[in-house]
């Protein structure tokens, strides 16, 4: 009974990059063949280290102020959207701007807006201070406010009744269900929009399925990734044993004892070059038997922004 090794892997489908990730770092490769540097990236273009690195040694600059961007400079605008005030910088700034943010954010960014416009108080459910939440706050400050908890919709003091909610994109969504139920129940009018995109909401349901079978589940990405901790935390509230990682690196010996079905998938900005040694190690370690857990086929993609020509192929990091 003590000797048990692992035997059997099972891999989340899907599981690693979403459209929105994939057409960000597109982006940045295109530039970064095409243009003159520097080029530079306002905040990370996605929540991985490994990609943020391998792009910081290619020359690309990060910045998480228009300050620190000389005049005229080529800036891109992570995947995570921006606020208008940044934009409206960058402008001031006479920057060449991309805007990679994903279109799924972009709509969060739209609904916030026209709600504002048409006299909505305007409750956004999502993590404090995250990139995207910061940027959809910035197109509505003074009508926004941030929801974090169920805790905290106790503690809304909003009279009127127009309320309209959004949502950060990378939520749990068992956990925003929970929000939004106990919002509409304190303001039964409210007009309500989830946002959780569906990449998101496709990973934490393989995962859940994952936890059905697998001893332990590996889950790929960095810490400041919403929806790769989202997964983590969804896999343990589904019952498994569970550890984030950014890589085969941060994988302890012993969380393999007496374990037979090792779980691995990925958050949506991980490349699949960080699942492939976890995949050899394991083999090495005996795992004889690997098959797929699968929820959903996703065959999403989004246009290049500014009519960039980038051509379709196989991404590299
Ligand atoms: Fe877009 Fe969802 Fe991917 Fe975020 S996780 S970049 S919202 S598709």
């Amino acid at each position: 009974m003590n000797n048990i090794r692992p035997h059997t892997l099972l891999l989340a489908e899907p599981r690693g990059f979403c459209a929105g990730v994939v057409r960000a770092i597109e982006v940045i490769n295109y530039l970064l063949e095409n243009e003159e540097p520097p080029i530079y990236s306002f905040h990370e273009i996605v929540h991985n280290k490994f990609i943020v690195d391998s792009f910081k040694k290619r020359g690309i600059i990060f910045v998480d102020s228009i300050d620190e961007v000389p005049e005229h400079s080529r800036i891109v605008f992570s995947a995570h959207g921006i606020s208008p005030t940044v934009m409206q910088e960058a402008e001031e700034k006479s920057l060449k701007i991309i805007d990679a943010t994903c279109p799924l954010v972009t709509k969060v960014h739209l609904e916030t807006k026209k709600a504002a416009k048409d006299g909505f108080d305007i409750l956004l459910v999502g993590h404090r201070g995250h990139d995207e939440v910061e940027g959809t706050l910035g197109e509505a400050p003074s009508k926004t406010t941030v929801i974090d908890s169920v805790d905290e919709v106790n503690e809304i003091t909003i009279n009127s009744e127009k309320v309209f909610v959004v949502t950060q994109t990378t939520l749990s969504v068992n956990d925003t269900n929970e929000i939004i139920d106990s919002i509409s129940e304190k303001f039964p009018k409210a007009e309500i929009r989830n946002d959780i995109c569906y990449a998101t909401t496709n990973r934490q349901s393989a995962v859940q399925e994952l936890a059905k079978k697998a001893d332990i589940i590996l889950v790929v990405g960095s810490p400041n990734s919403s929806n790769s901790v989202r997964l983590m935390e969804h896999a343990k509230s589904s019952g498994a044993v569970a550890y984030r990682i950014e890589g085969i690196d941060e994988i302890k010996e012993v969380w393999y004892k007496n374990v037979g079905t090792v779980g691995l998938t990925a958050g949506a900005s991980v490349p699949d070059e960080l699942l492939e040694p976890i995949i050899n190690d394991l083999i090495a370690r005996g795992v004889t038997k690997i098959d797929t857990i699968s929820v959903a086929q996703e065959t999403i993609e989004f246009k290049p922004p500014n009519n960039l020509p980038i051509p379709k192929r196989i991404l590299t990091q």
